[in-house]
């Protein structure tokens, strides 16, 4: 799989972006990596996840670190726990700071979406995949966390259509643009797993699914998620093509840790006009 993602480099703080996304001036994105951090030991150095073993003075200076090279202020972000649901949560301007610099209001959020400008809707990953949605026409984003469970519950169409019912966004004009997570070359998983796949019936799931001599299945969680955005309307995907089990030494991969590691971040927002 070709990798359709750019490595830039800014204050010595590398982070990926999408050539295509870039091009839209209305939005501001970026993911981070596991470089140019401050954390120590296997969390070194760019752990942006709470709650991994590491100090969360550490975390939040990360952050600050990551926000300052990239651009989004860190009061603008909104964080939520993305513990594998598939409930997405419609937030604004006032809850610009939620999960960083004040608790997390909610519970079970793995999906976030807004109008407002100027709020950066967080999306975390390391081998789950995050996703970014946007509206150029009628200006809105969302994100969401599709593990292999989020993805078999259809997140990404959940994400769409709160877009529709929130905003009055037509699924034709979104793009969507699968980040940095385990690609088909290393998501191995067993029957039970497999067996979910299987039954997303209208997906083409044969062509999903490779089934490995020793009774392992490898899933393509990227087509599969493109498959059901586009299911949900959505004409333009681009996939990333980032596998970060393949680059253990550029981004965090769960599963080339062993467990062992820190959290990536996503940020989306819409930029306020004074930015542009
Ligand atoms: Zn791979």
């Amino acid at each position: 799989m070709q990798n359709h993602m750019k490595e830039c480099r800014n204050e010595g703080v590398p982070f990926l972006t999408f050539p295509e996304l870039s091009e839209l001036p209305q939005f501001h994105h970026a993911f981070s990596t596991r470089l140019g951090g401050i954390s120590q030991g296997y969390l070194a150095s760019m752990n942006l996840g709470f709650g991994r073993g590491d100090d969360e003075k550490t975390v939040l200076r990360n952050y600050r670190i990551f926000c300052h090279a990239t651009g989004f202020p860190i009061g603008s972000l909104v964080l939520t726990a993305q513990d594998h649901h598939t409930n997405i949560r419609r937030v604004g301007r006032e809850d610009r700071g939620a999960g960083i610099l004040f608790p997390k209001p909610w519970q079970s959020i793995d999906g976030l979406i807004t109008n407002d400008k100027g709020v950066t809707l967080c999306v975390f990953g390391a081998d789950c995949v995050p996703i970014l949605i946007v509206d150029p026409i009628s200006p809105a984003i969302g994100v969401c966390h599709a593990g292999w469970r989020g993805t078999v519950g259809k997140i990404a169409a959940k994400t769409v259509l709160s877009m529709q019912r929130e905003f009055g966004s037509l699924p034709q004009n979104l793009q969507a643009f699968i980040g940095p997570s385990i690609g088909p070359c290393c998501f191995e998983v067993d029957e039970p797993v497999e067996r979910e796949f299987v039954a997303l019936k209208t997906l083409q799931p044969e062509t999903l699914i490779e089934e490995k001599s020793n009774g392992k299945y490898y899933i393509d969680l990227w087509e599969t998620n493109a498959r059901i955005l586009k299911e949900a309307g959505v004409l333009k995907v681009t996939i990333g093509g980032l596998c970060t089990k393949c680059h253990p030494g550029l981004v965090w991969s769960h599963r080339a840790s062993g467990g062992k590691r820190g959290g990536m971040c996503g940020m989306l927002m819409i930029r306020e006009e004074e930015e542009r």
